[in-house]
């Protein structure tokens, strides 16, 4: 089934059952306290909140989402990407827990010849949380044996904001792939055998005093309770298509097929290799469909994720051999793939071609120059005898040539010496800490990062985007 398809059953299911189809939001989110669009329920924050009445009671959508948080498990797991679409149906103060989880159970069940997504149900597990039985008692009337319901604690069965507001329990389904990908024993033990495919949220308190991720006072049941799910239609596909991950699908693949053919190298051939055309793949989509919504490279914000994507990218490529430019073909071969569900990645194409291209000749130009200087310093400290290159010339290299440290440390391996790892970390830590002192003397409006619960796990919500910017820049 291909992704189109899947998507196009999602809008006409929700749709026939009065959901009001609403298209996709641009992953640049309105909300001025969020980098992206994360989640499909963003655009409907408003309304679930009930800061501002909802003008349907049922709506559906298929939403484009950037998620940097998961950049370091693409590739490497099956089933993240940095962009990716999450198939939502929301309630506004209509169906509850019953309707959410009996739509979810009818569309995921019901055989492709009556419009379903045709899962056999012996593959299909859930979680809960642990004392939500409303939950339990309605995923058993509809034939789920109790082995395969899995209660779980808040820590992943439980969204709130982070924030006084609405909050309440979830329900997950994952997807058993079989014994040969992992060990038995559901949701809760392995999560590369167990591929969750749907989450569902169950908006029913009202919430205070929140103290963290699992500690805070519910106030009160809600009078209007709302649901918010998200299916992730990429998982659903690779699902479907009967391929082994995200990057294998019909939207994705070329991508990765183009990577193989420029560099020469067989997908499936070496670990190492697969995961690096995984991220290409990856990267490349998001890149183009981030430019598609106006984001441009730059040194800050959502340009300076955009120029990361990219610049992974062109070292993924060149640790598969190929030095020359690639985002020409690249990036056509992405457009191919993704123009029939985005109509504008080909209108607008030209002048996203235009930007990527640039972009990938500067950094290769960053590249070649970090390399001279590398070169030098590499020279320096052989003739000297010692077998470490200093931290502050890696650093030096990262900071004003822009060159990224795992290819100092590649190289200086390549020449038989290795870097001064520690001073290296030493000098990005200050330059961290400067560049926080400075972000809150400029007071930036990113105060609030954490419109969607999950991410308050990840720390500080005032600094989640600017620290996870800062770590990652390592990378580069
Ligand atoms: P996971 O635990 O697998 O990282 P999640 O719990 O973080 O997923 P949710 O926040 O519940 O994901 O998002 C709802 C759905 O969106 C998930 O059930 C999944 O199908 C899909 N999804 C989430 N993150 C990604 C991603 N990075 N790439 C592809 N699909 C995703
Ligand atoms: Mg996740
Ligand atoms: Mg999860
Ligand atoms: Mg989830």
């Amino acid at each position: 089934m291909q992704t189109a398809e899947i998507r196009r059953r999602w809008l006409d299911y929700f749709g026939e059952r009065g959901h009001t189809v609403v298209p996709s939001a641009s992953l640049v989110s309105d909300d001025p306290t969020l980098l992206f669009t994360v989640a499909g329920m963003v655009p409907f924050v408003p309304y679930l909140t009930g800061l501002v009445p909802a003008p349907f009671s049922r709506a559906t959508s298929v939403q484009k989402c950037i998620r940097t948080l998961d950049i370091e498990e693409v590739g490497k797991t099956p089933r993240h990407g940095t962009f990716f679409q999450m198939n939502g149906n929301f309630s506004f103060g209509d169906y509850f827990k019953e309707g959410a989880i009996g739509y979810a159970w009818e569309l995921l069940t019901s055989s492709e010849a009556d419009g379903g997504y045709g899962f056999d149900e012996k593959d299909l597990w859930v979680t809960v949380y642990k004392d939500d039985d409303e939950a339990v008692g309605y995923w058993r009337a509809l034939g789920l044996p109790e082995e395969r319901i899995q209660r779980l604690d808040k820590d992943t069965n439980y969204w709130h904001t982070g924030q006084a507001g609405p909050a309440g329990p979830c329900s997950e389904i994952f997807f058993d792939r079989g014994p040969a990908y992992g060990i038995d024993g559901g949701p809760a033990t392995d999560d590369d055998r167990y591929v969750e495919i749907w989450n569902l949220v169950f908006m029913q308190y009202l919430i205070s005093d929140v103290r963290g991720k699992t500690e805070f006072t519910i106030v009160k049941e809600l009078p209007n309770k709302n649901i918010d799910t998200g299916m992730g239609l990429e998982r659903v596909a690779f699902l479907k298509q009967g391929v082994q991950n995200f990057y294998e699908i019909d939207q994705v693949r070329p991508v990765l097929d183009r990577a193989a053919e420029l560099s020469g190298r067989r997908y499936g051939a070496d670990h190492e290799d697969d995961v690096r055309m995984r991220v290409i793949a990856d990267h490349v989509r998001s890149s183009l469909m981030l430019m598609s919504d106006g984001v441009t490279p730059s040194n800050e914000g959502r340009g300076y994720i955009l120029r990361r994507l990219m610049r992974r990218t062109v070292r993924a490529m060149r640790l598969l051999g190929v030095d020359a430019p690639s985002f020409p073909e690249l990036f056509a071969a992405s457009r191919d793939a993704m123009k029939d569900a985005y109509p504008e990645v080909e209108r607008d194409y030209s002048r996203i071609a235009q930007s990527a291209i640039g972009e990938e000749e500067t950094f290769l130009r960053t590249l070649a120059a970090g390399t001279t200087v590398l070169d030098l310093a590499l020279n320096k400290t052989k003739a000297a005898a010692s077998p470490q290159l200093a931290g502050d010339a890696a650093f030096l290299l990262h900071d004003t040539y822009g060159f990224p440290i795992d290819l100092t440390l590649e190289v200086a391996e390549e020449a038989g010496l290795t870097v001064d790892r520690a001073a290296f970390d030493a000098l990005m830590a200050e330059q961290r800490a400067r560049a926080k002192a400075d972000a809150k003397a400029k007071k930036t409006a990113l105060a609030d990062l954490s419109v969607y619960g999950e991410f308050r796990a990840h720390g500080e919500t005032v600094f989640t985007g600017y620290t996870s910017l800062q770590t990652e820049s390592t990378i580069l």
